[in-house]
């Protein structure tokens, strides 16, 4: 029974130790996975993974919130086009806003996150959005991405933009269903005090649900406090079969055929 791990991050400082955790991974059945850039090292490292292994990795590449802190003129976007031009970069992420850990850079934030959203345009790619208590300005930005998308008749067949490891309750779900988008959910599904998320995750449609693990953080339970590895989103489909009325292999072959679906290659 084959999983795709939806998102997954590698370290751009030791990139041979992707190695053991892609091995890993197929052992348990994670036969693939996006690795997901959003700073310049990362981009240059899923990259590279994602063109040595085609058959297995696809790459994700994009300046994440934390760029903004970063002075004017400091990120070559035209270096970022480039390397996202490449045909195993199939969406621009991880991109979004986070109001959490830097509230400060919230107008910062909101224009990189559009000026990613207008590359993601340009490229026809689709984009992975995380959004920490900035729901609101997340909706805004992406709704006008999301009409420009709809107007081309190629790309509106296929989800714009996956909310990856979903954390905000049900209206904020509906509201991005709405939208047309896909949601990822993690190992935060495992954790104790998650009974608000497994509720939420137990009745959204399943032809809408990506799985991911964000390693190497947010390890499942039984991993906590161990670095996470895209080997253990086998839990968090064993989770979704838990809370729903499918069995694990339709959650494995729904999941599977979303992520395949999502990170196609753009035409
Ligand atoms: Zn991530």
């Amino acid at each position: 029974m084959p999983y795709f791990d939806s998102h997954c991050h590698f370290d751009p400082a030791a990139p041979a130790s992707a190695e053991p955790l892609l091995a890993a991974a197929a052992e348990a059945g994670v036969t693939r996975l996006a690795a997901i850039g959003g700073d310049p090292a990362m981009n240059g490292c899923v990259l590279d993974l994602a063109r040595k292994h085609p058959e297995r990795v696809v790459c994700a590449l994009g300046f994440d919130r934390d760029q903004a802190e970063l002075a004017d003129g400091k990120l070559d976007f035209g270096r970022l086009r480039e390397q996202a031009e490449d045909p195993a970069c199939r969406a621009l992420g991880e991109i979004g806003l986070d109001y959490h850990y830097a509230p400060e850079t919230a107008h910062r934030q909101r224009a990189l996150f559009e000026k990613m959203l207008a590359l993601a345009l340009d490229l026809r790619r689709p984009v992975v959005v995380h959004s920490r208590e900035a729901d609101a300005d997340t909706l805004l930005l992406l709704l006008d991405f999301v009409t420009a998308w709809r107007r081309d008749l190629i790309l509106s067949a296929r989800p714009p933009a996956v909310l990856h490891c979903y954390t905000g309750g049900p209206a904020f779900a509906d509201a991005l269903l709405e939208l047309g988008l896909v949601i990822s959910f993690s190992g935060i599904l495992t954790f104790r005090n998650a009974a608000p998320l497994r509720e939420l995750a137990a009745r959204l449609p399943l032809d809408r649900l990506l799985i991911e693990t964000d390693s190497p953080y947010l390890a499942p339970i039984p991993y906590r406090g161990t670095p996470n590895q895209p080997a253990y989103v086998v839990r968090v489909a064993e989770t979704l079969a838990d809370l729903r009325p499918e069995p694990l292999p339709a959650i494995a072959d729904a999941t599977f055929a979303n992520a395949a679906a999502f990170f196609a290659p753009s035409r």
